[in-house]
């Protein structure tokens, strides 16, 4: 059975290394004669490779003393409501930068907590663009500044960290987390659903900073309470325990392969070989504004979009799946995370080319 190059954006290809590990690894876990998934998760093996896990994931993004790292469920998307449940500490609004379609599900859920202010917006230009800096306007008396670094579906990338002051920067890393080095102190909280860049899904991780614990609104549940899951390391309640073992095995790959300064350096060439690509074709257009263009998911179209369905057919044929761009963009999006090998983008261009060759 021959693997293919999935280019879906999330749930998204794992390391074909870490896959072959847990499935070595699936009867019988370091002899102890069953699976990850059958272990108690408060036995001394699993609290094992949980910490292992934490350790590691520490260590590449070089995390702070002063940071609590959750392994939590509910996705992304309850980071949505979680972020204003805790943060908001008796204030009453909170500024936002509307870049697309995620950052925009996050606005729509903090509205039902505070006030929301789009300090900025990228709409006049179909979220190409990220509004520049020098524009927005933050207020001092937000509870907390919010972003979306990396618009999956429109494929627009922060390249740099916005300077906002001391209020508390807040990010939706979904889709870039571990792809490069961050400087995590810059922030107040990152969160990211696993099945982009991290795990499988089902786990969703959570980088704080301590001062912002405790000052959860009343009323606020237990298990969407940060507080809850930092005391008790987040095993108040029975934790993705499988996920959180992949996690784990996908964090050692990613130090053996010799860390984010090298995944960084892999994830650049491999985007910017497919955009000198397409924008050196008549055939194939990426809208996004070259200077915020995503190195994980890139959207593209074709001139004539009639040949949308052919194009995905043949790619299919030819091993590459899962091209099909949002329903909300249409045309065509590749998402290419650290476990995208060079070698899948170089098949992509090729068979683009070919593509191209036959119908232009
Ligand atoms: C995928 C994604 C989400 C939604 O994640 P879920 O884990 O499905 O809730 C939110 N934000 C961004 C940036 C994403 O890419």
């Amino acid at each position: 059975m021959a693997r293919v190059y999935n280019f879906s954006a999330g749930p998204a290809m794992l390391p074909e290394e870490v896959i072959r590990r847990a499935a070595s690894e699936m009867l019988d876990w370091h002899g102890k004669g069953m699976s990850v998934m059958e272990m108690s998760h408060r036995s001394k093996e699993f609290v094992s490779i949980a910490e292992k896990a934490e350790a590691d994931l520490r260590d590449l993004l070089k995390i702070p003393e002063n940071y609590k790292v959750l392994f939590l469920q509910g996705g992304a998307s309850s980071q949505f409501a979680m972020v204003p449940l805790n943060l908001l500490r008796g204030k009453s609004t909170a500024d936002y930068i509307n870049t697309g379609y995620w950052s925009k599900k996050a606005i729509a859920e903090a509205k039902r907590f505070c006030d929301v202010n789009i300090v900025a917006t990228s709409e006049d230009t179909n979220f190409t663009t990220i509004p520049p800096r020098d524009e927005w306007k933050l207020n001092p008396q937000a509870a907390y500044v919010h972003y979306t670094p990396n618009e999956t579906i429109g494929g627009v990338e922060f390249h740099e960290i916005p300077d906002v002051g001391e209020v508390p920067l807040v990010a939706d890393m979904s889709s870039t987390i571990l792809s490069r080095p961050i400087d995590i102190s810059r922030f107040g909280l990152i969160y990211a659903g696993a099945q982009k860049n991290i795990g499988p899904a089902g786990l969703t991780i959570v980088i704080i900073r301590e001062d912002l614990i405790g000052g959860a609104s009343p009323g606020t549940p237990t298990m969407f309470n940060y507080e809850t899951h930092a005391k008790a390391g987040s095993m108040y309640n029975t934790p993705p325990t499988y996920s959180w073992y992949i996690a784990g095995l996908v964090f050692e790959w990613l130090k053996e392969k010799g860390g984010l300064d090298v995944m960084a350096s892999i994830n650049k060439r491999k985007a910017e070989k497919l955009y000198t690509y397409i924008d050196n074709s008549e055939f194939y257009t990426n809208p996004v504004e070259p200077s915020c263009r995503s190195w994980m998911n890139i959207p593209f179209t074709l001139k004539n979009p009639e040949l949308d369905s052919k194009f995905l057919e043949l790619a299919r044929e030819a091993g590459l799946v899962n091209l099909k761009g949002h329903r909300s963009v249409g045309g065509m999006r590749a998402s290419i995370y650290n476990a995208m090998p060079e070698e899948g983008v170089d098949a992509l261009i090729d068979f683009m080319k070919e593509f191209e060759k036959d119908h232009a």
